[in-house]
């Protein structure tokens, strides 16, 4: 049973003018897809390849041996998830039970955000910025390099942000922060 290679929730120029057609052109269709592939080639004939990827994830996290697929697999997951966190019509708040947690961690919307630009701009190198929930329903906002997902720590994704170059270069160059203060004014979605 292979991973599928998911369909993206809106068209590849949707996210214009903040992420250009080319980019999600290479993001999704060249980087994701590879991420994708490659974990079905190294699965093959192996007890992963029965596992979904979120098992497949937590089987392999923190194993040497098993880097490549942690790797790829986590990537796979991260960039499927990072897709639905953002829509054309995005850029608002949460509303309801999950702005009142965001309240409560952060002290306000506008705080949880400042934090959240702060750890994808300080994410040294390829990574993630995440708003991640724990098993006692607490929140935090934390950054993770490479591949590292959440999940891998036992804890509940809820939004990311890619800022691994492929993600903003062809758009913005080495300016990391305009691409995070775009997404987060008129992207994020919850
Ligand atoms: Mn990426």
């Amino acid at each position: 049973m292979a991973i599928e290679f998911p369909s993206l929730p809106y068209a590849e120029d949707a996210l214009e003018p903040y992420i250009s057609a080319t980019t999600m052109a290479f993001h999704y269709g060249k980087h994701h897809r590879a991420y994708v592939d490659n974990l079905n080639k190294l699965i093959v004939e192996t007890p992963f390849a029965d596992l979904t990827l979120e098992e497949i994830i937590k089987e392999t996290a923190g194993e040497p041996k098993y880097q490549a697929i942690f790797n790829n697999a986590a990537q796979a997951w991260n960039h499927n998830f990072f897709w639905h966190c953002m829509s054309p019509d995005g850029g608002k708040a949460p509303k309801g039970a999950l702005l009142k947690k965001i309240e409560a961690a952060f002290g306000s919307y506008d705080a949880f955000c400042e934090a959240f630009l702060n750890a994808a701009t300080s994410q040294f190198g390829s990574g993630w910025a995440w708003l991640a929930e724990d098993d006692e329903g607490k929140l935090r906002v934390m950054k993770t390099s490479n591949a590292d997902t959440p999940l891998a720590h036992g804890l509940k994704p809820l939004m990311t942000v890619d800022v691994w170059e492929h993600a903003y270069y062809l758009d913005y160059q080495n300016v990391r922060a305009d691409f995070v203060k775009n997404f987060i004014a008129h992207l994020i979605k919850f």
